[in-house]
C-alpha cells in the first residue's frame, strides 16, 4: 500500500488519539524498521520500550510459533504447563515471591493498586474506604480512569471525569514532601524509578532508598512501576537494584512480552500478594501458556545474550556522547543505561519537529511531552549501528541550531 494510501486510511478510520510521525512502518528486524518504500530506518524508540529485544527475534518468534501451535489461551479456570516456569524466573530475578500476571502496563498498576488498598485494610488495618496512595506529580502510569485520575497531566485527564479519590501526589524526586505525605491512611508509595513518559526524569541518587527507608519506618508498601525502566533497559535488571533496595511490589510489562505480545506482572512479597484470594482480581488473556512461553524465553534471552550489560555499557556511551553534543539548541541530557531523553531548548525547536527532522535523516524517535526527545534503542543495537543514530542526532542538532524558530524572540 502506497504512504498516502495508508496515512489516509489509518486517519479516516483509526480514532486521532495519537500523532504519529508521517512514515508507515511495514518491517522490522533487530534495531531496523522499513517503510512501505523500503526505505530503512534505525529504531531509537523500540515502541516506548517494549522491543528491547528487537525487532523478529528468531528464539521469540520460535517460541511464539510452537506454543501457539501447542496451546495458546485455555484460560486461566485450568492450570497451564507453561505459567508456573515462566512466574518461577520472574520472582527469582526480582527476588520476590509471586507474581500476578496480567497483559498491559496500566493493568499491572491496576492490580498493584487493588493489592495495595486491600493489604491496607487486611495487614495495617485502615479503617474502610479510607486507604491512601501517594504518588509523584509527572507520573505516567497508563490511561485506564481510576490512573488518569492522579496524574498531573491535563491533556491525559480532559472530559473523562469523574476521577477515584484516594491518591495524593507529591513531587518527584522530594524525599521530605513524601514524609510528610504519609498518614495513618496511606497504604503505598507508587513510583516510577526514573519518570519515562514524564521526560526521563532521573531522581537525586540515593532518593529511591530514602523512600525505602520511610516506607518501612511508617509501615508504608513501596510500588515500583518498572514497566518502561525494568528488564534492563537502564543497566540493571530492575531499576531499583541501582539503589540496593528491594520493593514490596515491582510492575512490569512492555519488554515482558518480548516486543510480540502485552505481558505484564505485578511481582511482590508474600505479605503484599497474600491478599488476593480466587474471584478478587482476573484477567481472561492474564498468564495464557502464549503469553507465559513468549515471556520465559524473552527472560532468558536477556540473561543469555547480556543485554544488561550492553545497556550499562552502551548506556554509558550513548550518554557520553548525547553531552559531547555541544549546542545551545540542548537544554539538558538525561537518562541511565539505555534511556535517555534529550530536552530541547525551545527557542530552537519543539521536540516533535526534532524527531521529524530524525525521521528524514533515518532515525525513528518520538517526543515526550513538548521539549523532550526520548532515546531507547532495542538493548540488541549494534555498537556502529548506535554511533551512526547519534552521528545523525548530532547533526540534527546542530543543524536546527543555525535555523531557531522563526517566532523565537
Ligand atoms: N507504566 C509506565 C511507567 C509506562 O511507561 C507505561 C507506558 N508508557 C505504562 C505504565 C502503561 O503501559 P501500557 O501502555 O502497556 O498500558
Amino acid at each position: 500500500m502506497a504512504m498516502d494510501n495508508a496515512i489516509a486510511l489509518e486517519n479516516r478510520f483509526a480514532a486521532q488519539n495519537y500523532h504519529p510521525l508521517p512514515v508507515v512502518l511495514a518491517r522490522g528486524e533487530g534495531a531496523f524498521l522499513w517503510d512501505v518504500e523500503g526505505r530503512r530506518y534505525i529504531d531509537m524508540m523500540s515502541a516506548y520500550s517494549a522491543v528491547s529485544h528487537g525487532h523478529a527475534h528468531p528464539r521469540i518468534l520460535a517460541a511464539l510459533d510452537a506454543q501457539a501451535r501447542r496451546l495458546a489461551v485455555p484460560s486461566r479456570a485450568f492450570y497451564s504447563d507453561r505459567l508456573g516456569p515462566f512466574l518461577e524466573k520472574l520472582c527469582t530475578l526480582a527476588g520476590l515471591d509471586q507474581a500476578l500476571p496480567m497483559n498491559t502496563g496500566a493493568e499491572a498498576v491496576e492490580t498493584a493498586i487493588k493489592a495495595a488498598r486491600r493489604w491496607g485494610y487486611r495487614v495495617k488495618r485502615i479503617a474502610p474506604d479510607r486507604a491512601e496512595i501517594i504518588v509523584a506529580a509527572g507520573n505516567f502510569h497508563g490511561r485506564t480512569t481510576t490512573i488518569i485520575g492522579f496524574s498531573s497531566e491535563a491533556e491525559y485527564r480532559d472530559g473523562f471525569g469523574p476521577f477515584a479519590p484516594g491518591f495524593r501526589a507529591v513531587p518527584f524526586g522530594d524525599l521530605a514532601a513524601i514524609e510528610a505525605a504519609i498518614t495513618p491512611q496511606t497504604a503505598a508509595v507508587l513510583i516510577e524509578p526514573i519518570q519515562g513518559e514524564g521526560g526521563i526524569i532521573v531522581p537525586p541518587e540515593g532518593w529511591l532508598a530514602g523512600v525505602r527507608a520511610l516506607c518501612d519506618e511508617h509501615n508504608v508498601l513501596l510500588i515500583v512501576d518498572e514497566v518502561q525502566t525494568g528488564l534492563g533497559r537502564t543497566g540493571a535488571w530492575f531499576a531499583f537494584q541501582h539503589e540496593k533496595i528491594r520493593p514490596d511490589g515491582l510492575i512490569l510489562g512492555k519488554a515482558l512480552g518480548g516486543g510480540v505480545l502485552p505481558v505484564s506482572a505485578l511481582v511482590g512479597t508474600r505479605a503484599l500478594m497474600g491478599v488476593f484470594t480466587p474471584g478478587s482480581h482476573g484477567s481472561t488473556f492474564g498468564g495464557n501458556p502464549l503469553a507465559a512461553a513468549v515471556g520465559l524465553v524473552a527472560l532468558r534471552i536477556i540473561e543469555d545474550e547480556g543485554l544488561v550489560e550492553r545497556a550499562r555499557d552502551l548506556g554509558a556511551h550513548m550518554m557520553k556522547r548525547l553531552q559531547a553534543i555541544k549546542s545551545p539548541a540542548i537544554r539538558a541530557v538525561r537518562g541511565k543505561g539505555l534511556l535517555a531523553g534529550i530536552d530541547i531548548e525551545p527557542r530552537y525547536a519543539d521536540a516533535r519537529t526534532v524527531c521529524e527532522r530524525l525521521l528524514a535523516a533515518g532515525v525513528l524517535s518520538k517526543e515526550t511531552h513538548e521539549t523532550v526527545v526520548r532515546l531507547a534503542p532495542p538493548l540488541v543495537i549494534a555498537r556502529e549501528d548506535l554511533d551512526w543514530a547519534l552521528d545523525r542526532i548530532a547533526e540534527t542538532i546542530h543543524a536546527i541550531e543555525r535555523t531557531p524558530h522563526p517566532e523565537a524572540a
